[in-house]
């Protein structure tokens, strides 16, 4: 193996991101939430890029693995899970373990992770999680170094742009209690999901739009939609309430917005539950959280709980991963998109580079992206008709923007600790402590 691509070192630095009072079935995303940046720098002295979930579960895994990769080649991506497995400090694989709570079954909000709601928290989906980080660094570091691109490490791509999706949200105009509010304004009702759509329209160009759902009663939420089906003809859109609503609230949602919806995502929570809803509507629907792991692929294909799988390579393992997936969803007739949580450019790289290798992807991608306004790379990616350009450049195709990664560490260094695990629930009864989430 050439010395130039083994790994001499590794570097984790936890951050703290802004982020706008978004409002979901969990709470309300907090001021700040947890990403952790992995750097990769080999022995010929390039660096690799990696970007996941912050929170301190995420980092007692991403510890002990960056203290074990020193040594190996960047080229051995499929002995990271071996290797993560064999660093992860707590005793049960597959099993949920002490650092990997799951939420309490007699929560309403059971089944549901704060940080991804993604379904039961398991320290499988945790290492997984960490894995992908490390693997899109190794394949960024052996990009830069062959000067190819991390799309020709995956085979090519097949599409030269890649569309996104808007991501409406319902929200606050600010964080209680913060001294200044970004000018997006409150979005509480479908006029204000109206407007917010227009905006992204206008700055980004976006064709489709996802309306997060599971914040209010039902019918405000299908009168939003409506709303957006009557200012956008013929756009797509989707729906997703995270799970929140029971099999008979989720048919009759169907029933009217059948034809109205691209897709509908998530409705209720749970295998069973989703094959149940499908079986009674046309409506196609959609997951991010029944169908996070590949254990939880062959009951939900044959049930038919799905018609499209949103896959996201920081779930699945990383982008090798992510195309075992697409193989799988290719072979069952199970549709494709992808799934987006809060994230800045590293992430928005990797996802587009191997979404540009997909060529079973035919729904745009989620992304959280424009709702950033803070970021670790140089150079902002333009969203041009809501696609980004697939980037041909070495790796990734981004640049660490150090002193701003040393600005958001110190914010994590800073904070008290309230911020560094996302909890949105928590979050959401510092402005109510008398919130519970709802389902209906
Ligand atoms: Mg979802």
């Amino acid at each position: 193996m050439d010395a130039k691509l083994i790994v001499d070192e590794v570097r984790l630095t936890p951050i703290l991101i802004s982020d706008p009072p978004l409002l979901n079935v969990q709470g309300v995303h907090q001021p700040s939430t947890p990403r952790l940046v992995v750097e990769v720098i080999t022995r010929g002295g390039v660096s690799g890029l990696g970007e996941t979930y912050g929170d301190g579960v995420y980092l007692d895994l991403a510890r002990p693995l960056a203290e074990a990769l020193p040594g190996h080649p960047v080229t051995d991506v499929n002995a990271l899970f071996t290797l993560a497995t064999a660093t992860d400090p707590t005793p049960a694989t597959g099993a949920t373990s002490a650092t990997a709570p799951a939420l309490g079954a007699e929560e309403p909000d059971a089944g549901v992770s704060a940080a991804g709601l993604r379904g039961v928290r398991t320290a499988e989906k945790l290492r997984l999680s960490v894995v992908s980080a490390f693997e899109t660094a190794c394949l960024d570091a052996l990009g830069k170094t062959l000067g190819l691109p991390v799309h020709a490490l995956l085979g090519g791509k097949v599409r030269d742009t890649v569309e996104y999706s808007a991501y409406l949200f319902y929200r606050w105009a600010a964080h209680p209690g913060a001294e200044a509010a970004d000018d997006w304004g409150p979005a509480l009702d479908p006029a204000g999901i109206v407007a917010q759509a227009r905006r992204f329209d206008r700055l980004h160009g976006f064709r489709s739009f996802k309306l997060k759902g599971g914040v209010f009663e039902p019918e405000r939420e299908i009168a939003a939609i409506r709303a957006l089906a009557e200012a956008f003809p013929g756009r797509p859109l989707r729906l997703d309430p995270n799970g929140a609503w029971s099999v008979e609230t989720s048919l009759a949602v169907a029933r009217e917005l059948d034809g109205v919806l691209e897709y509908l995502e998530d409705p209720a929570s749970g295998t069973g539950a989703m094959a149940e809803i499908a079986a009674r509507t046309d409506v196609p629907l959609a997951t991010n959280m029944c169908v996070t792991t590949f254990e939880e692929v062959p009951e939900a294909f044959a049930k038919g709980a799905v018609r499209i799988v949103l896959c996201d390579h920081h779930y699945w393992g990383g982008l090798g991963r992510t195309r075992e997936l697409a193989a799988l969803c290719r072979t069952y007739g199970v549709g494709l998109s992808m799934h987006s949580n809060t994230h800045l450019g590293i992430s928005l790289a990797a996802m587009t580079q191997v979404a540009a290798t997909l060529p079973e992807l035919h729904h745009a991608c989620d992304t959280h992206y424009p709702w950033q306004t803070e970021d670790v790379v140089t150079t902002r990616p333009v969203f041009r008709d809501g696609r980004l350009a697939v980037s041909d450049a070495p790796g990734l195709g981004v640049d660490l923007d150090r002193p701003a990664l040393a600005s958001l560490h110190r914010r994590w260094l800073d904070d008290d600790g309230t911020l560094r695990d996302r909890d949105d629930a928590a979050a959401m009864r510092r402005a109510d402590p008398a919130w519970r989430p709802s389902t209906w």
